[in-house]
Order: structure tokens, then sequence, then C-alpha cells
């Protein structure tokens, strides 16, 4: 790209910068470059729709993640919530209202992140929007997916009896936005689970097939409120185990040095992971191709969430979940 100069490019020659960059797609008629784009919708599938926003200050801070990263976690996190219905992502829509100071070069690396995770998925840009922003550089991403109807793995569905997994490890995430907001660097295995989340499609997809879920959703406010959802829409209890929850070598070192650590372990945001109940109880012993799950509690009739420690005794967590207004 010759205009380093988003006032010189302008914004149809960012659009066609864009437009040139994507590929085609089987179920796309048409792609970017209309009023509209059109899909091909196939019969005995039906289509997932999902919208997130990512606001600078709010959600990133430029100083702490690449241009190529966000690109790429933009697309991720929009992607991980088709994931967690079980579904296959197909089509995505990128919004822009950007900052006209932002160099092009730093827009193309936005980008190049962005097609490379839609590509690693089988999606395809086929929209969007693009305007200035006279504040902060705000990105709304949508996803399209579909999934087998009537596959899809909903909130609502958690029965009393039925097993609690996560899938990965917990408060990674977490972690590092803690030290970025101590002022410390954080270490490069916790700041890639904070920079680089991955959406668990391809185990979404096997446990969708196998009709192995009765709930889910991903993490991305924290297990315990993520959990609350699921029990609220499902009409339910639950019981975690607080020493059964999944967590990284690196996240267990830094506990040893702060227990209290733990607490985002349980209420820290982006971990993407997946978050699911299920009736069949030995699926932490099942080797899934997209990743391992780990039981970390039971759902029960009696309402409400306990957290039981090792001694069997309650434990209070000091925080609650992520909530954008509180
Ligand atoms: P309209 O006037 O209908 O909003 P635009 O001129 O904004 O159309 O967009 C022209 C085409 O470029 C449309 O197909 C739109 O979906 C696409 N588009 C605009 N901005 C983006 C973007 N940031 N990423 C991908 N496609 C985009
Ligand atoms: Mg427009």
């Amino acid at each position: 790209m010759k205009i380093k100069d988003l006032k010189k490019l302008g914004e149809f020659g960012l659009i066609r910068e864009i437009q040139q960059r994507v590929g085609t797609a089987a179920h796309l008629v048409k792609g970017i470059g209309d009023d509209c784009a059109i899909q091909f919708q196939r019969e005995g599938w039906e289509l997932l729709t999902s919208t997130d926003l990512l606001v600078e200050g709010v959600h990133f801070n430029r100083q702490w993640i690449s241009m190529e990263e966000l690109g790429r976690k933009s697309a991720a996190v929009n992607i991980s919530d088709i994931a967690a219905m079980g579904g296959q992502p197909k089509s995505l829509f990128l919004a822009v209202a950007c900052p006209i100071e932002i160099p092009v070069t730093e827009l193309e690396q936005f980008i190049t992140g962005f097609l490379a995770v839609a590509e690693e998925h089988g999606a395809i840009l086929a929209g969007g929007d693009t305007c200035r922003s006279l504040g902060p550089l705000l990105i709304s991403v949508t996803v399209q997916g579909e999934v087998e109807t009537g596959c899809a793995i909903c909130r609502d569905g958690a029965k009393v009896g039925d097993a609690i997994y996560v899938s990965g490890t917990l408060g990674d995430s977490a972690v590092a936005l803690t030290d970025f907001l101590a002022g410390r660097n954080p270490e490069e295995a916790l700041l890639q689970r904070h920079n680089r989340p991955e959406a668990k499609v391809v185990l979404g997809r096997q446990l969708a097939n196998g009709k192995l879920a009765s709930a889910m959703l991903d993490v991305s406010d924290g297990l315990l409120s993520d959990l609350g959802h699921i029990l609220e829409e499902s009409g339910v209890g639950a019981e975690v185990e607080l020493s059964s929850l999944p967590l990284s070598e690196p996240f267990r070192r830094r506990l040893q040095e702060a227990p209290e650590l733990i607490d985002l372990a349980l209420t820290g945001g982006e971990d993407y992971e997946l978050l699911l109940t299920s009736p069949h109880q030995g699926l932490s012993e099942m080797a899934f191709e997209g990743g391992k799950l780990t039981k970390v509690g039971a759902i029960c009739r009696q309402p409400g969430l306990n957290i039981r420690q090792a001694d069997g005794s309650l434990y209070r967590c000091s925080r609650g979940g992520f909530d954008h207004f509180s």
C-alpha cells in the first residue's frame, strides 16, 4: 500500500484495500461491494448471528496490544460466540470508526490479523462499514454462522444432575490484564492468552454433533458470571469445586506468590473457553480434537451458585464478574 495517510486514502480507498484482500466463499453469492451481502442458505441448517463491540479504552489499550493482534482478537472473540452455540462460522461483517491519525499501515496490520483468524475458521469477511471517529477507535464485528437444525446448544438446557465442564484453563487472560494495570509486563504465556484468544470452534462442533452438551456458552465475563447465566436461563443451581478449576502452569506459579489470585480464575473475563453442562459424567476423560474438558462441578436443584473448598466448606469470592455498568 503506497498511501500511508488515511486522509489521503479516503473511506472508499480503504474499503477497496480491504475488498482486494478478501477471497471468495461457496456460500457467498455477493460479498463486499454492494448494499448487502448475498448468502446462500443451506437446507437443514439454521443461521446464527452475533455482534460484538470493541472500544478503545474500554476493551483494549493500543499500548498493550499490536494492531495485528487486535485484528485477530476482534475476529476471534466474535467467532467464539458461534463456537459457544456449537456452530460453524461463515461470514463476518466489520464496522470500524477510526481516528484519522491512525496510520494506514496499522490499519493494514489490523486487517491482516482479522483476515487470518477468519481464514483459520473458514469464515469470510462479507461486508462492513467505515467512518471517522472523533474519539476512540471503535470496532464492531458481526458474525454469521450455521448449525444443523435443532442442534444449537443454548443456555437454557442445564438439568439437575448434569456435570459442569470447562475447556482449557481459566484466569490467564485476567492475570495479564492485572499486570498491565499494575504497570508490569505480563509473562509471554499469559500475554498470549490475553492478546491472542482462540475461539473453540472445533470443540463446539464436536459437542454439538455428538449431542454431548445440555447448555453451553463461552466464558467472556468470568466463570461465575457466565455460569450464572446458564443457571438463570435453566432455572437450576450449581456447586463448583474450587480445587478442580483448570489452571495453567504460569497461573499456578503466580498463585503461590498471591493466593488471592484464585478469584481471577472465578471472575476474570476474556478466557473465551467453553463452559458447558452435560448429562455425561465422563467427558473429562474423552479426547476431543478441539481441546480438553475439565469437570468443575454439578448442577443441583437448589437455586444459587456455591463454591466448595477441598475441606467441604463454602468459599466466598471477593469479586463479581465483569459488568460494563457496575
Ligand atoms: P453503504 O453506503 O451502503 O454503507 P459503503 O460505501 O459503506 O456502502 O460500503 C460499500 C461496501 O463495502 C459494502 O459492501 C460494505 O459492506 C463494504 N464495507 C464497508 N466498510 C467495510 C469494512 N470495514 N470491512 C468490510 N467491508 C466493508
Ligand atoms: Mg457505509
